[in-house]
């Protein structure tokens, strides 16, 4: 049985890593999916999802979004709140720019997601707490780790904003965090080998994870198999937090 049969859900940053991976995984899953990233694809995207090109950071994208929804489908079932941008750099060399900048994406876009869609939300099926917002948020949020004070402050605001969201709009609505260790995706790419080394010995399970056990983690938090779960955090770190 499909875990998100019929479902319609949205994915930010679709187009990459972790994102990309979930939109996979939603399509298999049997949900439709509104992918939104920067950027449309290159060529024409797969059955099941509807590409939409614009800045989280932007209330007007999610004005959009929502609209594109309601239209499309009526409703809302999933909303997965992922994009992210990630600047490094010690906090007093932190251009404000850029500390603004992560916020922005990182954090307020959720919010400006939520206010958009949440009357969307859940509204479709009649079971309640069928509505499901996934946020990620990173190890960052609960370790410290030189060079993220942005960054981390956000995905740390991440976990704390899905409480009060799981809390608001409950029990139409369940709000969930997952906080993703080492997770080999083109965020990547600059890092230099030693430094990725590094990161998957810092591990329990001693290696990088895959997009795409992320995304096994999203379609539980985003499927009636996680009903009983709202305002909390999962870590998928392969134990990076537990060593
Ligand atoms: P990624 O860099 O591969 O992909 C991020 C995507 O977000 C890109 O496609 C980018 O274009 C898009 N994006 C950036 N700013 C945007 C904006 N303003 N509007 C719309 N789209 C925007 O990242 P990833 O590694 O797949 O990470 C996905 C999520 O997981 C992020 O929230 C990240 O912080 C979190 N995370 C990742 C790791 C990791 O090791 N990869 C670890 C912890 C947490």
């Amino acid at each position: 049985r499909q875990l998100l049969a019929g479902k319609v859900a949205v994915v930010t940053g679709a187009a990459s890593g972790i994102g990309a991976a979930v939109v996979e995984r939603f399509l298999a899953e049997g949900a439709h999916v509104i992918a939104v990233d920067l950027t449309e694809p290159d060529g024409a995207a797969p059955a099941g999802v509807l590409p939409l090109a614009g800045d989280v950071a932007q209330a007007g994208t999610w004005t959009r979004i929502a609209d594109l929804a309601r239209a499309e489908f009526g409703r809302l079932d999933v909303l997965h709140s992922n994009a992210s941008v990630n600047i490094t750099a010690p906090a007093h060399e932190l251009a404000e720019t850029d500390w603004n900048r992560q916020i922005a994406v990182n954090l307020t876009a959720t919010y400006l997601g939520v206010r958009a869609c949440v009357g969307l939300l859940g509204a479709g099926f009649p079971e309640r707490g069928a509505g499901a917002v996934v946020l990620s948020s990173s190890v960052h949020a609960v370790a410290g780790l030189p060079g993220h004070p942005a960054y981390a402050a956000a995905k740390g605001g991440l976990i704390s904003l899905g409480r009060q969201l799981a809390v608001e709009y409950g029990p139409r609505v369940r709000v969930n965090t997952v906080l993703p260790g080492p997770i080999l995706t083109p965020a990547w790419d600059g890092v230099s080998a030693e430094d990725r080394r590094r990161s998957a010995a810092a591990t329990a399970a001693g290696r990088f994870g895959r997009p795409e056990e992320v995304a096994a983690a999203v379609v539980f938090l985003a499927s009636a198999q996680s009903s009983y779960i709202t305002g909390t955090s999962l870590l998928v770190d392969g134990g990076w937090s537990a060593k």
